[in-house]
């Protein structure tokens, strides 16, 4: 078979040693690291990758002393005791293949914890503690520290370090005029603004030799006010390589920035054009990040000469055996991404262990098993959406023989209402995921069948999987033409008004203003970087900023809901700030505290903080929650038939795809 993706899969040799393709496994906390004892844990988690065909891994991040760590308990890897519990790591690693990086991440002022540091005393816009500002004495310990952290590594066997100098961390403060207001050798000047991050490169190098690898992240766009100009990132990145790094990463954005960089609306490989500049300014490889989520996206950017290498980090967590999958030409088996943070970033700022929602398996490599059945059996799943989906394929995978209902002519259930929203239309991935395994494992589907408890008498088993409908209030005139659902508002937008009332605001409310406030452009990364105000081209601002032009509505919107609370509260952290950003930008109404009075011709009457008033709309779209499909639980009581009741059609409430599946699966890997 000739080499499907044949930039993405070559060699890189680095002179002192190759790594076997060019593909990164980005860094990524994932919680074990700050969890005692859990180095067996991490070395299943990064073999299977490892195993996977992963060219080159870095950890989530260590700190190199107790200043530096994410939040109080964090891992800090400075001594030989500590090191040598590293091995168990480093050996499965290399046993599958796989090579290893440690990212040294010095937080900075970001550290949730009662004293960070950093260049100056300027409090993080996203962290309640000031910082003190580190002393010359402190500056100088702070970097033996990092070399001593990077020493340590190379005790425990790792190939490399990865300096973390980007995302608005340490190193990147000391960079940028916006964190840096020192007037010593370390601040002022770009010459001194740059001596931090260079002396810790050289400080390392000098500990590890020539040969263990040194990547150093550098911000090529910091997206904050009073960040880098392109000139200065330039200098920073040749003077990295002068300093002694092999390879230098991208980095994308601050985690203070108010512009969303990693989540499912960023259009795949938005911000390669940054790496692309660096091309021809530096001799050394350049990698490239940010939603690079599928092969053949990350054999393009290479194949245009965007960067050397490709970082993903999320993508392993959803399918350790993506580039295995890739190299033998079969890219559609392949469990993809979808970029929406729900069980991965989500999880880690609710201090959490990180997962992923469309592979539960993620980080759990050592406690859960998927064995074959000890006694295969007839099951019937009905309903498939995500969680009889997840089930059908499991319960095959471990040899019952499986039969999958579904009413409708396509799978997906509720899914299929996400995956039409402009931004989400990664989430089709997960259906042709589910498509192929459902072959794959052998499952029986049966398309536009609605089967009755009669239909069932030669199974074991029923797991009832029917999920959920559409909720309908009981306000005066809801019957009124103008009132439609969610479903009828997603699959036929031309329906909608000019004007447009969404009673609900929770997940799908807010899918829906965005599906109804969307203007369709041929070139999605030019309209991203348009709306959210981002300058690859550095044009007049530092930071890579430029003014958002967000394009006129195609529609007036209001976005309503009865509690009093901010809309949107009940987001997802990593992602809900963005949407709610993105609809106060497009002009999107949003009301709380709204009583429903009645839906006539004129519109819909609301009450608000005691007055009536009038929303003369068009449309009236509910997005108001659903309700449990059951209906079948009550005919399989009643004919004594063997079920279990899974997903929406067991909880309706705050139901999402991550439930679902991982509801699904542990009943079926328990089964
Ligand atoms: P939801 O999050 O429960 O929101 C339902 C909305 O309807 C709320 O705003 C609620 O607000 C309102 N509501 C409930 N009962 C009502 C009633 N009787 N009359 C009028 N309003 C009523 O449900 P959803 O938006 O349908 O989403 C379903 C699930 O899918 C959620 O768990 C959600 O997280 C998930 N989802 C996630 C995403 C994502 O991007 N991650 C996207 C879509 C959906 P009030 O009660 O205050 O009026
Ligand atoms: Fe990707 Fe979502 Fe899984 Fe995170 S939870 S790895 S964003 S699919």
């Amino acid at each position: 078979m000739s080499n499907p993706y044949p930039h993405l899969l070559a060699p890189l040799d680095l002179g002192f040693t190759t790594l076997k393709n060019r593909v990164l496994m980005g860094s990524m906390h994932t919680g074990l690291e700050d969890i005692g004892n859990s180095h067996g844990r991490m070395a299943a988690f990064y073999a299977a990758r490892a195993k996977g065909g992963v060219g080159l891994i870095v950890t989530g991040g260590f700190a190199p002393n107790p200043d530096s760590i994410v939040m109080q308990g964090a891992s800090i890897l400075d001594n030989e005791t500590e090191a040598a519990k590293h091995r168990v790591i480093t050996d499965a690693v290399h046993k599958n293949g796989g090579k290893i990086c440690v990212q040294i991440l010095h937080t900075g002022r970001y550290a949730y914890t009662k004293r960070p540091v950093a260049p100056s005393a300027l409090k993080a816009p996203i962290n309640p503690a000031t910082p003190h500002a580190l002393t010359e004495e402190e500056i100088q310990k702070t970097i033996a520290d990092y070399a001593q952290c990077a020493a340590m590594c190379q005790f425990a066997d790792y190939d490399g370090v990865e300096i973390m100098g980007s995302e608005g961390y340490l190193i990147n403060e000391f960079l940028v005029p916006h964190t840096n207001h020192r007037d010593d050798r370390w601040g002022g000047s770009l010459e001194n603004r740059m001596r931090f991050g260079l002396e810790v490169i050289r400080a390392v190098r000098a500990r590890v030799g020539a040969e263990f690898i040194i990547i150093f992240r550098l911000s090529m766009l910091d997206l904050v006010e009073g960040g880098s100009t392109w000139d200065e990132v330039v200098a920073m990145a040749q003077a990295v390589e002068k300093a002694g790094a092999n390879i230098i990463n991208t980095g994308v954005g601050w985690h203070e920035a108010r512009i969303p960089t990693i989540y499912t609306a960023v259009p795949r490989g938005a911000y390669t054009g940054v790496t692309r500049r660096m091309k021809g300014q530096v001799g050394i490889p350049l990698i490239t990040t940010n939603r690079i989520n599928d092969p053949q996206t990350a054999e393009d950017i290479l194949a245009r000469g965007d960067a050397d290498m490709v970082s993903m980090a999320r993508p392993f967590l959803a399918d350790a055996e993506f580039v295995n999958k890739a190299a033998a030409g079969t890219p559609e088996r392949i469990n993809t991404c979808i970029g929406c943070n729900q069980a991965c970033l989500d999880h880690i700022f609710a201090g959490q262990m990180c997962s992923c929602l469309v592979n539960p398996y993620a980080c759990h490599e050592t406690d859960v098993e998927v064995l074959p059945a000890a006694a295969p059996k007839k099951v019937a799943v009905v309903g498939a959406g995500m969680a009889g989906l997840a089930a059908a394929t499991t319960l095959a995978e471990r040899g019952h023989k499986v039969t999958l209902y579904e009413a409708q002519n396509r799978i997906g259930g509720q899914f299929n209402y996400a995956r039409a929203i402009p931004g989400k239309e990664d989430f089709n991935d997960t259906l042709r995921y589910f498509s192929v395994r459902l072959k794959e494992t052998g499952v029986d589907l049966q398309l536009n069948r609605r089967p009755a408890s009669a239909d069932f008498s030669g199974y074991d088993h029923v797991v009832v999987a029917t999920g959920v409908t559409p909720r309908t209030p009981p306000i005066p005139g809801i019957g009124h033409p103008k009132v439609l659902s969610y479903p009828e508002a997603i699959e036929r937008p031309g329906r909608v008004g000019k004007t447009v009332a969404l009673i609900g605001a929770g997940g799908i409310g807010f899918d829906v203003a965005e599906l109804l406030t969307h203007v369709h452009s041929d070139d999605e990364i030019a309209a991203y970087r348009r709306q959210w105000g981002i300058d690859i081209d550095y044009t007049d601002n530092r930071g890579g900023l430029a003014a958002p032009q967000m394009p006129a509505s195609p529609r007036e919107v209001w976005l309503l809901q009865r509690k009093a609370t901010k809309l949107g509260e009940g987001l997802a952290k990593t992602t809900g700030w963005a949407r709610r950003l993105l609809l106060q930008k497009r002009g999107v109404h949003m009301l709380g505290g709204v009583e429903y009075l009645k839906i006539d011709d004129a519109g819909l009457h609301i009450r608000v903080n005691g007055e009536e008033r009038l929303l003369a709309v068009d449309t009236v779209v509910l997005c108001a929650g659903q309700e449990s499909e059951r209906g079948l639980v009550a005919a399989l009581e009643a004919a004594g038939i063997a079920h279990t009741v899974i997903g929406g059609a067991d909880v309706a409430t705050e139901l999402d795809a991550k439930r679902a599946i991982w509801q699904a699966t542990e009943f079926a890997v328990e089964f």
